[in-house]
């Protein structure tokens, strides 16, 4: 995602998001490796999270963290070191949510062929956009 959208996430939620940590431990250094369209499921997504994440830190003591974001196979994929079925749940629903989603501009969209599949409305097709 451009830098600007991935910011607005960072600044929401800085103790999940360790885009400055070592690759080691973490891949957020890399970005939200996904395009632009799905900022939204993203956002909302986080929001969802977060009662969960409160209790999963209040009962575990440990701080909830998201170690890699990206597409894959069309998909989003969202994961994070410890989680919760109710984490897990709010994440395959957002996972869902994002194969019918265009990952360009956000609009309903399908899953599409090809060497790299992605997901796009007609507009943006199968294109690089
Ligand atoms: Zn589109």
């Amino acid at each position: 995602m451009k830098e600007e959208l991935e910011r607005k996430l960072v600044e929401r939620w800085p103790t999940w998001f360790d885009v400055n940590g070592s690759i080691k431990r973490t891949l957020m250094p890399f970005g939200f490796e996904h395009g632009d369209g799905w900022f939204g499921i993203v956002w909302r997504l986080c929001e969802q999270l977060e009662p969960a994440v409160n209790r999963l830190e209040k009962e575990t003591g440990r701080k909830f963290e998201v170690f890699q974001v990206k597409e894959k196979f069309g998909g989003l994929r969202f994961y994070c070191d410890s989680s919760t079925d109710e984490i897990d749940a709010l994440i395959r629903t957002a996972e869902e949510e994002s194969t019918r989603t265009c990952d360009v501009c956000g609009r309903k969209g399908t899953t599409r062929g090809g060497g790299w599949i992605r997901t796009r409305c007609d507009e943006h097709g199968d294109g690089n956009a």
